[in-house]
């Protein structure tokens, strides 16, 4: 008996040639995933679908599927049981045997469901159903068929070799990272813009992110925390290479000469400008925030406006019909919350007015930005020319 994996993944939605890059795509995001599994691992993808062959080596099922289902463009991961092809009391025995390895106890209703695509074996797909549910029943007597609502499935598939399933693990869905091109991430300390990263690259984008650093206001554990986030998401996204931009000069500009009330506002544009520098250097189709609408004074409609103005790419921001619940609850399913929520000053908290405005027109927005002229595109120059890259990558 040999053990695999199959992955399901939507490939309905998919066709023509697009499903051939789709597959590429998500064989080597599984190939990647499954790299950092201890054991032996062979990845295979055989008419439409694509399995984890395990070694001989010992492994831990659970870090398997931990891995797996962890990779975008996954639906589902069964641990699947492989067998040669024995006759009908062969398999009898296999099915069996891999319905006590895998439940304790067997008094469950339940539905046999088999697909044979080698023609050759002596029962068809009915008739498997039937001799297998008659087997299984005398052997469980706590056990009872129900076609219509089944507690178990037992998957049968009758392929070059014989597959026995049952248990499906949910996989997060979206597209396997790579087939969307790139985006860049503004990835602060905070909950929002790591699940912002997270859900944009379900839909197949690779990530840079940009953080913004206000040494010696901010301290280098608020940097590590963000280096840890960044670590996290690209255990979904893959490698990330994390831009860390020294703020504290132009915030510093800004909080001497601009208004106050329009600090965080002016400090979101500058912050947006820089990113699109680096989005455009990495060939980025669009910027990534975590903002969503009426959070806080810089995310009502009009701050949002003024914020975009600056930028010529797209932005994107998944988060923007979300309540904070909803944020949060996104960021503990996805492990983030927890180091989000350290309690390291940010940039923008220590710089933030006590009454910021709300509704800020684009005009005043830029009249104010006009006493930085002259000043502040040296620091602009400087804060771009002395960016820390660091490279994140899930392995680490
Ligand atoms: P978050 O939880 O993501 O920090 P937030 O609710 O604190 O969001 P803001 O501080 O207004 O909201 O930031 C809005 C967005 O701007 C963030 O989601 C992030 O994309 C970006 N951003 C804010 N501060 C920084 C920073 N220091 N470095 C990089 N991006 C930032
Ligand atoms: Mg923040």
């Amino acid at each position: 008996m040999r053990h695999s994996f199959l992955i399901k993944y939507g490939e309905i939605a998919i066709k023509g040639d697009n499903r051939k890059v789709f597959e590429d795509a998500l064989t080597r995001r599984i190939k990647e995933a499954i790299s950092r599994v201890e054991g032996d691992f062979y990845v295979r993808k055989r008419t439409g679908r694509i399995y984890v062959d395990c070694g001989t080596d010992g492994y831990d099922e659970d870090e398997v599927i931990s891995a797996l289902t962890k990779v975008f463009g996954v639906v589902g991961v069964c641990p699947v049981w492989l067998s040669e092809d024995r006759g009908q009391e062969g398999l009898s025995e296999d099915v069996i045997g891999f319905i006590k390895e895998n439940y304790d106890t067997f008094d469950k209703t339940f539905k046999v469901e088999s697909r044979r695509s080698r023609k050759n074996f002596p029962l068809n797909s009915m008739e498997i159903n039937a001799y297998i549910g008659e087997k299984i029943l005398e052997e469980f007597p706590g056990a009872a068929v129900d076609v219509h609502n089944p507690g178990e499935i037992i998957n049968i598939e009758i392929r070059e070799d014989i597959y026995i399933y049952s248990k499906v693990f949910k996989g997060p869905g979206g597209m396997p990272v790579g087939t969307a091109g790139k985006a860049t991430l503004l990835l602060s300390g905070g909950i929002d813009s790591p699940v912002a990263g997270y859900m944009i690259a379900k839909r197949g984008a690779s990530l840079q992110a940009v953080y913004f650093d206000a040494p010696p206001y901010t301290s280098g554990r608020a940097k590590e925390k963000v280096i840890d986030l960044a670590k996290i998401v690209s255990g979904y996204a893959g490698e990330i290479e994390l831009k860390v931009v020294n703020f504290t000069d132009i915030q510093m500009k800004i909080y001497d000469v601009c208004p106050h009330d329009e600090l965080t506002i002016i400090m979101r544009r500058y912050m947006m400008k820089i990113a699109e520098h680096f989005a455009r250097e990495n060939g980025s189709l669009a910027l990534v925030t975590g903002e969503s609408v009426g959070q806080v004074a810089s995310q009502t409609m009009h701050s949002l406006n003024a914020t975009n103005a600056v930028c010529s790419l797209p932005v994107y921001r998944p988060l923007i019909g979300f309540d904070k619940n909803e944020i949060v609850k996104l960021s503990r399913e996805i492990g983030t919350y927890e180091t989000s929520i350290l309690p390291y000053e940010d940039c923008c908290t220590i710089f933030v007015a006590k009454h910021p405005v709300t509704k800020p027109r684009i005009r005043d927005i830029e009249r104010s930005e006009k006493l930085l002229e002259g000043k502040i595109e040296s620091l602009y120059e400087e804060a771009i020319g002395t960016v820390e890259t660091v490279r994140i990558s899930p392995h680490d």
